[in-house]
């Protein structure tokens, strides 16, 4: 599962960088077009946590929404899913926005 080892590289970072400090709340940006299913992140994320000095700590996760370009016709939109694809029927489309995946902010306890 995508999402597991996702939410696991996210756990180590914080246990890396924060060792031995309690955290209490870990802020994550998820695009829309990430392809990561935030819903799954959450799911995993006390599975993940248990017995680090995450657990218990609240996930705080939000979603920029996705912003494409086309290249063919120069319009802005925003695409619906993770396939873009223009008005105009083209799919060579430029990905402005909501590919981030990141660590926003940790609060320690
Ligand atoms: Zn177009």
């Amino acid at each position: 599962m995508h999402e597991l080892a996702i939410t696991e590289s996210v756990v180590q970072a914080v246990t890396e960088r924060l060792p031995g400090r309690p955290i209490a709340c870990v802020h994550l940006e998820i695009g829309a077009m990430s392809g990561v299913v935030a819903d799954s992140v959450r799911f995993c994320f006390d599975m993940v946590t248990e017995g680090t000095t995450l657990e218990g700590a609240k996930l705080d996760i939000s979603q920029p929404a996705a912003r494409c370009r086309c290249r063919d016709c120069g319009a802005e939109f925003e695409p619906e899913g993770a396939i873009a694809l223009c008005d105009c029927g083209s799919a060579d489309v430029a990905v402005l926005a909501g590919q981030e995946l990141r660590i926003t902010s940790v609060e320690v306890v």
